[in-house]
């Protein structure tokens, strides 16, 4: 390359041609990076375009691989307040169209877990909506609410969450698709099954994508009611419980005073339960008389352990303080005399509600049947429902045992059933389809064939 220098004003010209070539050249290769910047960023908005087409396998604006909310996040996310009567349960009229699954398991308990274990091993492909704070839980239902789980065969103690986590790492094993979103409507009225999401985080709205399903598995479970006591989140999980026969057990009650607030059968049979391990039960009931059958009253009324307090209620739960790391816990809690007005103070190192539970079934309410308290009703010893290829399983169609394990079992049952009737759904169109094409050959030759309006028929 020639040098410039002052005493050569030829070395300048060249210096100064040299100068120009490669700043022409600089230019040029600039020019050259802005295109290929240009194009790389075009392929992105390509390939993102893709991603986001109602095509593509994934619930539309959701990314790919779903995430679980830590319980501590979940506890303090506070979704919109749901507004689903409003949107009407019956003929979806959403304007896209979404991915097609041969199974839906909507929710994810020990239900939907252990149905899409089975299902995914059956080469189902499952697809598992597993909720956004669906009815204020967080995934993995609600196991994800208690602390220690001591009865669930395989792990002697366990943490509620822990459970749930592995449960869902083995169906995300197995090869099930989960999706962290809530299913916000749906049309079982035919097949395929159709239904839409709410966008994360909003349940008022509805995704404009539907998504179809040859077959549904509902385990969508069911939520404890509680009675909004104060005191009732802080000691929530430290005394207060809505479940005797799953936390009764806990060191935490054992040879304590306890308390039941209920009036029906399943309060006499959770305070029955208690009183193995405590030291008294109190059961709070708000009317003069209890709402339990004859002979549980009786069993109640008459066990030594037991005082029932008609005419009462809860006022506030008190305990200790605590801290960030060691959450205190329930020491006493403040009764009223709703005839009297009188209040009182009791010991109590534990509460349980048993004032019922609401089973998650708005999503099915006048396409399935259901009992009078909204459960589903399943043909007995099945999990099928009374539309053929919906199956319930889980706390969703059993008000009797309501436990994770129970839930697992019939979460096994909707998978091998749902599997049977696919099977049969394929068999049944690939004989049709026989049946046409030798109606076709018959033609051919001159047969006149059978009038047949439906070839699976
Ligand atoms: C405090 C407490 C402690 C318990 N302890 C024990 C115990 O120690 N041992 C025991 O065996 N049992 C225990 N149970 C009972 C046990 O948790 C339930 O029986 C079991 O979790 C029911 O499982 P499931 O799969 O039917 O539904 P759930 O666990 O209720 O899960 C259903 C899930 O589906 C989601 N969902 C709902 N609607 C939708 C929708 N539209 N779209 C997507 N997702 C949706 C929900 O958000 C939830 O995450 C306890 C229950 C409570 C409340």
């Amino acid at each position: 390359m020639a040098k410039a220098t002052a005493s050569n004003g030829k070395g300048i010209m060249i210096a100064t041609r040299e100068t120009t070539k490669k700043k022409k050249k600089k230019k040029k290769k600039e020019k050259k990076k802005k295109k290929k910047k240009r194009a790389v960023t075009r392929v992105l908005e390509i390939t993102a375009n893709v991603f986001s087409s109602a095509f593509f396998r994934r619930a539309s604006s959701t990314p790919l691989r779903a995430f679980s909310l830590p319980i501590a996040a979940a506890a303090s996310f506070q979704p919109k307040p749901s507004v689903a009567p409003s949107l009407s349960p019956l003929r979806i009229t959403g304007q896209a169209r979404g991915m097609h699954s041969k199974l839906v398991i909507i929710g994810s308990g020990p239900a939907g877990h252990t149905a899409a274990i089975y299902a995914a091993r059956a080469d189902l492909k499952p697809v598992m909506y597993e909720g956004f704070l669906a009815l204020g839980i967080a995934a993995g239902g609600q196991l994800t609410t208690t602390d220690e789980v001591e009865n669930f065969p395989g792990f002697s103690k366990i943490q509620g969450a822990t459970l749930m986590d592995n449960m869902r790492a083995q169906s995300e094993g197995c090869g099930t698709e989960i999706i962290s979103q809530t299913v916000g409507k749906v049309d079982i009225s035919s097949r395929p099954f159709k239904y839409q999401l709410h966008p994360m985080g909003d349940d008022n709205t509805l995704e404009d994508e539907v998504h179809t399903a040859d077959a549904i598995i509902i385990a969508t479970g069911a939520k404890a009611r509680r009675l909004d006591v104060p005191g009732e989140d802080k000691y929530w999980g430290n005394g207060v419980s809505a479940c005797a026969v799953c936390d009764g057990s806990l060191p935490l009650f054992r040879s304590k005073p306890l308390v039941v607030i209920g009036g029906g059968d399943s309060a006499v049979e959770e305070a029955v339960y208690l009183t193995k391990k405590a030291s008294k039960v109190t059961v709070l009931v708000r009317k003069d008389a209890l709402r339990a059958g004859k002979a549980n009253g009786r069993r109640l009324s008459t066990h030594p352990k037991v005082e029932i307090k008609y005419n009462h209620v809860a006022t506030q739960i008190l305990g200790e303080e605590g801290t960030p790391k060691k959450p205190g816990l329930m020491t006493h809690l403040r009764i009223k005399n709703v005839k009297t007005g009188k209040e009182e103070e009791i010991e109590a190192n534990g509460l349980f509600y048993a004032v019922g539970h609401e089973p998650a079934t708005q999503l099915f309410k006048d396409q399935l049947k259901m009992d009078s308290e909204g459960y589903i009703i399943t043909t007995p010893g099945t999990t099928e429902t009374s539309v053929e290829g919906v199956f319930a399983a889980g706390d969703v169609q059993d008000k009797k045992y309501r436990q994770a394990v129970t839930s697992a079992g019939s979460g096994c049952m909707a998978a091998l059933e749902a599997e049977k009737w696919l099977v049969e759904q394929d068999s049944e169109i690939t004989n049709g389809l026989e049946a046409e094409n030798q109606a076709e050959r018959s033609q051919a030759n001159g047969v006149v064939p059978e009038y047949r309006s439906n070839p699976l028929l």
